[in-house]
């Protein structure tokens, strides 16, 4: 990244020395106004049969928060929270909150009720704006929280909820413009935790802007290129690593509603994609389809993958399908508004298991996970990053924030090592956490709602290999004295309150749980597939 260090000198941001971009956008509506002022008739956005043009995208954008403002009342700070799979009304929403410098919620439309009701009541969003097809789970919710309105996408839409076509249809009488600072929170994204409820990772304008410039420059991004969107751009890859760097630069962003390998290898083709961005199962998937020779990806430039480990034979295979690609791993996570590590492509063919060095604007310290002194190079010790990417704090948690957060370094939970060369190679996660696929399970979640059952006397969770997602569920469960208990009811039980890819995919049934001389489960000992 020689190249880019010019571009970066030392700011002090919130008292912690960092290595900040010198020239940046003061905030994320900045990077719309700028990319309609250069390419008003460049499509921006596309999602099934409906483009947008950066001129269109403003228009609908400057609608809704002229809604918003005066209809709504919706003023800097306050929270709204998006239920809405990929999709236009997504980008717009998003657009739209941000330019009245209220702060967006995106939620996982996987989610079940009691998930959302805790995220919902604990950013105190006023406002949702929801798919037809989610109100089934938000509706006895949203009573139990201060919710004042519901907008649903849908032409058709339930009693005492609100039509988002009004928001976006009704031309706005003036342009809004809400002076939004760049350090001014701009999303809440909840990511799981340790202690099993869920955290809201609190992003600002500042650490956005600085994904979108590490993107620009690590991948030599312009407004020529086209991404597809095939995971969810309610998780931070999605956004942060796709819609907000694309928005900024000019280029197109095509968004699928969920990932086919068919719909996807039709869009690389038809929409001439030259940059992916997607967790190594999008590939692993897409590969397996017996006809992706067939399809014409000559346009793929940028092949990025992360969120999981990728295995090494569909890397070797990536490149024999597409020579001209060039593959680079990218490590991060919600806490660090995506990478904070991106792979050069020169180094990713030799380095198959590493990570890649941090991003120019980021720093890596490898410290012991008790006692977080930092250990000799080549020494095995937790992660801990600082950047301008990295957040500040949680959401109205001090007590998550203060453990994980210190001195403006954050302890990312994972293993791992840096080589002479600067090199981080993932080697295991401290966190007890399940990654299917690039979808993060905290096992302390599943068990809790596993005790929650009268039936079961312990419980342990873990993750167990798996060819297509990296690692699936794995429930181990010891039932009471004399209680029948089947392993479809196990999963029933999760499934009725967890998200379903959360439902164990194996559960099994024991009389017992190894354990250790001090009564900890020996959690190694259960990771087989039964
Ligand atoms: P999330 O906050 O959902 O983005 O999850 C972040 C976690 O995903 C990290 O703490 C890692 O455990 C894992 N992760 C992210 N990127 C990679 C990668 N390139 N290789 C292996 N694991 C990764």
């Amino acid at each position: 990244w020689n190249e880019v260090e010019r571009l970066i000198h030392e700011e002090e941001v919130a008292g912690v020395p960092m290595k900040v971009y010198k020239e940046r956008p003061s905030n994320i509506s900045e990077t719309l106004t700028e990319s309609v002022k250069c390419y008003p008739d460049k499509i921006a956005v596309v999602h099934q049969n409906k483009r947008l043009t950066y001129r269109q995208l403003q228009e609908q954008v400057n609608n809704a928060a002229y809604q918003f403002k005066y209809k709504y009342g919706v003023q800097k700070g306050d929270r709204i929270a998006l239920l809405l799979m990929n999709g236009i009304p997504f980008v717009v929403s998003v657009y739209a909150i941000l330019q009245l410098g209220a702060i967006a919620v995106p939620l996982n439309t996987k989610l079940k009720s009691q998930e959302l009701k805790y995220m919902i009541n604990n950013s105190g969003a006023r406002m949702i704006i929801a798919n037809l097809e989610w109100w089934p789970n938000l509706k006895f919710v949203v009573e139990e929280t201060n919710v004042e309105h519901v907008f649903i996408t849908d032409t058709k839409i339930p009693e005492g909820t609100k039509p988002y076509i009004n928001l976006v249809n009704t031309p706005a009488e003036t342009i809004i413009d809400a002076a939004v600072d760049e350090h001014d929170s701009a999303f809440i994204m909840y990511t799981s935790g340790t202690t099993g409820r869920p955290k809201g990772a609190l992003i600002s304008h500042f650490n956005m802007i600085h994904t979108a410039l590490n993107y620009k420059y690590c991948y030599n991004l312009s407004s020529a290129d086209n991404t597809v969107i095939a995971v969810p751009v309610f998780h931070i890859t999605g956004l942060a690593a796709q819609l907000v760097p694309f928005i900024f630069l000019g280029g197109k962003a095509v968004l699928l509603s969920m990932f086919r390998p068919k719909e996807f290898l039709q869009t690389l083709q038809d929409e001439q994609i030259t940059h992916v961005i997607a967790s190594p199962t999008v590939y692993v998937m897409t590969l397996l389809d017996p006809d992706h020779d067939t399809y014409d990806v000559s346009h793929l430039r940028v092949g990025g993958f992360g969120g999981a480990p990728m295995p090494s034979e569909t890397l070797k295979a990536l490149k024999k399908w597409v020579p001209a690609i060039e593959l680079h791993n990218s490590y991060g996570l919600t806490e660090t508004s995506s990478p904070v590590v991106i792979m050069p492509h020169e180094v990713q063919l030799q380095e198959i298991a590493a990570v890649g060095p941090t991003v120019p604007v980021a720093e890596v310290k490898v410290v012991d996970p008790e006692t977080k002194k930092e250990l000799a190079p080549g020494e095995v010790g937790e992660l801990i990053f600082k950047g301008p990417m990295v957040i500040q704090k949680y959401w109205e948690n001090e007590e998550a924030t203060t453990k994980a957060i210190k001195g403006g370094w954050f302890s990312s939970g994972d293993l791992g090592v840096v080589d002479e060369k600067g090199i981080i190679t993932i080697k295991d996660r401290i966190k007890d956490m399940i990654n299917r696929g690039g979808e993060k399970i905290y096992s302390v979640e599943l068990e809790e709602v596993l005790y929650s059952n009268q039936k079961i006397m312990e419980t342990a969770v873990v993750g167990v290999p798996d060819e297509t997602y990296g690692e699936v569920v794995k429930a181990c469960v010891v039932p009471r004295k004399g209680e029948g208990l089947t392993v479809e009811e196990v999963r029933q039980w999760v499934r009725d309150r967890l998200a379903n890819y959360k439902v164990p995919t194996y559960v099994e049934i024991m009389d017992v749980l190894p354990r250790n001389p001090n009564g900890k489960v020996i959690k190694t000992e259960l990771r087989y597939i039964p």
